[in-house]
């Protein structure tokens, strides 16, 4: 499978395992994340949020209802929502998430932007885990014919220890912890010296549901991005 393939799977293995009922894909692009996701039966609130309003509204139709599932309709309801919207700002409708992810985004931010982000995804939207993965630079030696960084939209590409002390750093202002893992190995005998193509931190709030729900107070009603789609399944 590609590494766009195994990043995402990455992401369903975490939604088998842990069960979230909300959560929310930052840089949700062409929405095939969420069109996995949707297929979770515990599901009941997917959201998806993107900078770039006319690629997710070229694809969002995707998301649509088939007519088997209303042939076949689960217990619990899902609803769908896609917005227009920028990670640095901050919109009350995306408090208290199971789940955030944010797969391939951070190296498009600048560094002010992603401390802005820090700040909204830890520190406003407070989920009970985060998802983010990021192109892992030491690996980019084996990459055939690779001059510079991998895109040229990125505006960083982080070795393991820079990805690590941003992490961590982010862990102490905000309350989380986490684990670095990674997808696309290194060839036999370097995964140690190279580590993954992709290297990816999950983040989860160190006090639970009580410590990253939402909290009531003057901020709770700031909505700073555009509703493009919303459905009921
Ligand atoms: N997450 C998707 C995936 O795994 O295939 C897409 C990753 S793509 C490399 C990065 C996405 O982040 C693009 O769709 C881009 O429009 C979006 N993006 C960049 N800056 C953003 C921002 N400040 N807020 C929200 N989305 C942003």
């Amino acid at each position: 499978p590609s590494l766009h393939t195994q990043r995402h799977q990455f992401v369903i293995d975490f939604v088998v395992n842990n069960k979230p009922q909300k959560v929310v894909d930052l840089g949700c692009c062409e929405c095939k994340l969420l069109k996995k996701l949707k297929f979770h039966r515990q599901m009941k609130l997917l959201v998806g949020v993107d900078i770039n309003g006319a690629t997710v509204k070229k694809h969002m139709y995707g998301l649509a209802p088939l007519s088997t599932d209303y042939l076949q309709p689960s217990e619990d309801e899902l609803r769908i929502e896609l917005y227009q919207g920028s990670v640095t700002e901050k919109d009350a409708r995306l408090r208290g998430f199971d789940l955030v992810t944010s797969i391939e985004l951070i190296e498009h931010l600048s560094l002010a932007s992603l401390s802005r982000f820090s700040e909204v995804v830890f520190g406003y939207m407070t989920p009970l885990a985060v998802i983010i993965s990021t192109p892992n630079s030491e690996f980019n030696p084996l990459l055939p014919g690779l001059k510079g960084f991998r895109h040229s939209d990125h505006k960083f590409e982080w070795t393991r220890a820079e990805f690590k002390s941003w992490a961590l750093k982010v862990c102490k202002d905000y309350g989380y912890t986490v684990e670095f893992t990674g997808v696309g190995p290194a060839p036999p005998g370097q995964q140690e010296s190279v580590g993954f193509c992709s290297q990816i931190g999950v983040f989860r709030c160190l006090g639970g549901r009580d410590a990253c729900g939402p909290l009531l107070d003057d901020e709770d009603d700031v909505c700073s991005y555009t509703l493009l789609y919303s459905v009921n399944y």
